[in-house]
């Protein structure tokens, strides 16, 4: 993925070089977070990307690029929601899914964009949406916008990527300290440290700031396969990378995404924790 000059956030470019590299692009992405500016940026790279014919996608050369960039392309629909709040009618929601069901005009996938998804999407409309996304079409990608993505249904979330285009911010040595054992135990061969070190996350307050933390890290990890920047643990991010496919560390990004965001809700948090230890332990294993 060519980034152009798109500014800012380097986790997040080398989550998206991953998922790409992977051929685990997902088809349905939440940009959430940061400045609406930096999200209508990264929307628009991602959908020149999608319909690029270029040799570095996006190459901002061909003409699908070039249509896109002036938003005329035949495949890259936006939103367009109704009244003073452009909301979004369960109505549009069903046009948009009848839409995915007809083969792209001129690429091979077509892009769906709901920008301020978390402000102008109902229940119903969510709930009309959450149907598509359960059975998503060939070829379709779609790019939904947030402000804060916790507000979605997790539902919803579950079956979306996450992006968080806000940058890393500091954290305390003791959050750090933590973040690092839990970590650090998943490399290990015995279960006894993961299970003993993920226990902290049954404390909300603890939780909410351990887990980015540890998605920070892991981001980290992620960064060296490409670069050698590293903000935080350089260390620990070193033996992750070394000890963990590009593949397994975005599991445990999406893993420690979903629990982030599950956690904001009323959820158990001491089965929380037991199900981040179990999914933990199931992503390091696999082949
Ligand atoms: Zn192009």
């Amino acid at each position: 993925m060519n980034f152009e000059n798109l500014g800012g956030n380097e986790n997040l470019k080398s989550e998206l070089l991953s998922l790409e590299q992977s051929n685990r692009f997902p088809h349905a992405i939440i940009l959430n977070g940061g400045d609406e500016a930096s999200r209508d940026a990264l929307t628009l790279l991602l959908s020149k990307w999608a319909v690029c014919r270029g040799e570095q996608k996006p190459c901002s050369e061909c003409i699908p690029c070039q249509k896109a960039q002036k938003g005329v392309h035949p495949d890259i629909y936006f939103a367009k929601g109704s009244g003073k709040t452009d909301v979004i009618a369960v109505a549009e929601i069903r046009e948009i899914t009848r839409a995915c069901s007809i083969i792209a005009n001129e690429a091979d996938t077509k892009v769906f964009v709901i920008k301020n998804a978390d402000k102008r999407m109902g229940v119903e409309a969510l709930n009309a949406f959450l149907k598509t996304l359960e059975e998503p079409p060939q070829a379709i990608l779609f790019i939904l916008t947030t402000e804060d993505a916790g507000t979605l249904p997790e539902t919803v979330l579950s079956r979306c990527t996450v992006l968080n285009l806000e940058q890393s911010t500091t954290f305390s040595n003791e959050t750090l300290e933590l973040a690092q054992k839990i970590l650090l135990s998943i490399t290990e061969t015995s279960e006894l440290n993961l299970l003993k070190n993920t226990n902290v996350l049954a404390d909300k307050t603890t939780a909410l700031e351990v887990l980015p933390a540890m998605r920070a890290i892991l981001s980290d990890a992620l960064s060296l396969t490409v670069s050698d920047e590293v903000l935080l643990s350089k260390d620990l991010s070193e033996i992750l990378s070394r000890k963990l496919t590009k593949k397994k560390i975005i599991g445990l990004i999406e893993t420690v995404n979903h629990a982030i965001y599950t956690i904001s809700r009323n959820v158990n948090l001491s089965l929380m924790s037991t199900w981040i230890c179990g999914e933990f332990r199931r992503i390091s294993w696999q082949k």
